[in-house]
């Protein structure tokens, strides 16, 4: 029979070093909120080779006692609990006990400590969760602690750490995400001996991402308020134009904690669904404060999940609020007819200004990232229409931008009219709170001037060139028709005659029949017709006209392919969403007449900006950039 062995302290030590330290990012983690947890308001971090070799976090918090410092680096030695009642009232980041006894098990600490109290502070060097050496030394109040050769003494978990590069951004993004939960701490953040970004500890959170991501995403915030039963959220949303490829930018708080929730990010995209392509995701900042009852961080050590008292009604609010802020707001992306090298030459001349403008503070965002920005942006507005190439071949997309380059080549003297006003500020992203540009008031002043490419329709208003989508546009218009039929419990339906067959494959069955509901309750009425037939004898009356037998098959296609969940108000809005966008694809077509409809149609509605799919409905141009391009304006 196999022996039982006790196992020694540095053994269990190490074994539970795994769930706190996984790499440098967790370390720096611990570190950064003990020191927050310390009331330091100014914190350094630098890390080499991506935290593998060297950590070290600085602050000027309380320090710890000469007679405490051994303890804290004992397994459950913690001055922030003393019990387990005081887990529900917690406000302290860290509360385990185990940060700094896992990091020094697992690596060659030092920990320099001085308190405000004490004339000379301690040194304390560790190896392998061993204290090597110990030494009164002078040092600044607060506290450092070096982090050396993170995993020496554990080659298989060394093995499992990614490239300095990749650890290091790791580091990176999470530092990003502690400078925006801590405004009033002042962070110095260094990477291979480069500083990184730097806070003030004064601003608030949009200065904040001002200096870490740049102008162009500060700019392009909009602030977010709600307070709701037992929460309040404050935070920046991004308009639509700084949507992401992915969901790292989804950036979430919890009393201060940063989390991750696939609860609150579906809450947030649902929100956004109208602004969202698919594969889009928001950009957006947001502070929860949740009643301590009501969460529990207490579900993995790294104290990344949190679990969620209530999750659908909360679900539900985050939702609603998100939805609330941004409906109504004037969303159109603004499109900019300068080339790469104007925007650049620009960028540069407005970061000098900034430079100037503000001396004082080292660093206060990389070059390169504001540069990749303002290409970010412009590839997104011009992707706009490039979703569904079949209909809107790119190239000819970028026709006008085109056309009105090539007559800037070849420059023709233009006179310069004397009566020409130019307009005194720079063009810029228009702002959601101005007054609506969509407004049937304004409807008055619009000259629509002609249709381009078949496709989009060029209209002008005040100083501005707008250009509609006429098939998102037109698939916006129906989607919000049927769905106030269908509040309005008004849905009519259209017969179909003769019906359509059609013969289903196993999975579009299942999905159908899975959905047959919400299928009805739009006005689709759909009959079993033997086997995997079925006959489509109605449909909602503005989809009539579009009934070809693709037309089915493309819904219950991209239903069958997305994992639909949520409500059922949600189900239907997507089955609604399809419908729509199946009905337009065929319907190339549009006269002016059809297209003063349309656009008169537009304007009644709550989002007019977007399509169901959340590619915008419409652009606009400003006569700035247009004059700016023709030389009339340097
Ligand atoms: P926890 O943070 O969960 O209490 P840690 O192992 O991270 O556990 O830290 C143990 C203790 O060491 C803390 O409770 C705190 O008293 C002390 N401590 C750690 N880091 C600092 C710091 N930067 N400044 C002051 N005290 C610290
Ligand atoms: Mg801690």
């Amino acid at each position: 029979m196999a022996k039982i062995n006790i196992l020694d302290h540095q053994t269990i030590d190490k074994i539970a070093a795994g769930e706190v330290v996984e790499r440098p990012s967790s370390v720096v983690k611990e570190l950064v909120e003990n020191a927050i947890d310390a009331g330091a308001d100014a914190i350094t971090v630098e890390i080499k080779e991506g935290g593998t070799s060297f950590i070290r976090v600085t602050d000027n918090g309380s320090g710890i006692e000469k007679s405490q410092v051994e303890n804290a680096f004992l397994r459950h030695a913690t001055s922030k609990i003393t019990s387990a009642e005081d887990l529900t009232s917690l406000v302290s980041l860290g509360f385990r006990g185990e940060a700094l006894a896992s990091i020094a098990a697992v690596a060659q600490v030092e920990l320099i400590t001085k308190t405000p109290e004490d004339l000379t502070g301690v040194r304390l060097l560790m190896e392998g969760g061993v204290v090597k050496e110990r030494e009164e030394i002078g040092a600044p109040q607060g506290t450092t602690l070096l982090v050396r050769n993170l995993f020496y003494n554990t080659p298989p978990r060394k093995k499992f750490l990614k490239q300095p590069r990749t650890e290091g951004s790791y580091v990176a993004d999470l530092m990003e995400h502690l400078a925006m939960s801590n405004p009033q701490v002042s962070f110095k953040f260094l990477l291979n001996g480069q500083t990184k970004f730097y806070t003030t500890g004064s601003g608030g959170l949009r200065e904040i991402v001002y200096r870490i991501y740049g102008k162009e995403i500060a700019d392009a915030l909009t602030d977010f308020h709600c307070e709701r039963d037992g929460m309040s959220v404050t935070g920046l949303l991004g308009k639509p134009v700084i949507n992401r490829a992915n969901r790292s930018y989804e950036i979430f708080y919890i009393n201060g904690r940063y989390i991750r929730s696939t609860l609150i990010s579906k809450a947030v995209e649902e929100g956004y669904r109208e602004y969202l392509m698919q594969h889009k995701f928001p950009f957006c900042i947001l502070h929860f404060q949740v009643d301590t009852e009501k969460i529990d961080v207490n579900v993995h050590p790294s104290k990344m999940e949190v679990r969620i008292a209530d999750g659908p009604a909360f679900y539900e609010e985050v939702r609603g609020a998100v939805e609330d802020a941004l409906r109504g707001r004037e969303m159109i992306p603004e499109v900019s007819l300068s080339t790469e090298k104007e925007q650049r030459e620009e960028a540069k001349k407005e970061e000098r200004e900034e430079t100037r403008a503000r001396q004082a503070a080292p660093e206060p965002f990389e070059t390169n990232r504001i540069l990749q920005n303002r290409i970010l942006r412009q590839t997104v507005e011009y992707r706009v229409a490039a979703d569904e190439p079949e209909e809107m071949p790119q190239a000819s997309l970028k026709k006008p931008e085109e056309m009105l380059k090539a007559a800037v080549k070849e420059p023709v003297e233009i006179p310069q009219a004397e009566t020409e006003t130019v307009p005194a500020g720079k063009p810029e992203q228009m702002e959601l709170f101005d007054g609506r540009m969509l407004s049937e008031k304004a409807r008055e002043q619009y000259e629509i001037i002609g249709q381009l490419f078949e496709t989009y329709w060029l209209i002008s208003y005040q100083d501005k060139l707008l250009i509609v989508d006429q098939h998102a546009a037109h698939e916006k218009v129906k989607y919000e028709r049927l769905m106030r039929r269908f509040h309005e419990k008004n849905i009519v339906s259209q017969s179909i005659n003769p019906p359509v067959i059609v013969t289903l494959s196993n999975r579009e069955k299942e999905c159908y029949l899975q959905h047959r509901e919400d299928f009805a309750s739009l006005g689709f009425e759909i009959e079993a017709f033997g086997g995997n037939d079925y006959a489509v004898r109605g449909v909602p009356m503005d989809l009539y006209g579009y009934t070809e037998e693709s037309f089915f098959y493309e819904i219950l296609d991209e239903l069958a392919a997305e994992t639909v969940t949520g409500t059922p108000e949600g189900i239907r809005n997507r089955i609604a969403t399809m419908a729509c966008k199946a009905a337009v694809k065929g319907n190339m077509r549009i006269s002016r007449q059809e297209m003063e409809a349309l656009i008169d149609e537009l304007l009644t509605l709550d989002n007019p900006y977007n399509c169901p799919h959340g590619r915008p409905t419409i652009v606009s141009m400003s006569k700035y950039e247009i004059e700016k391009k023709f030389k009339r304006i340097v």
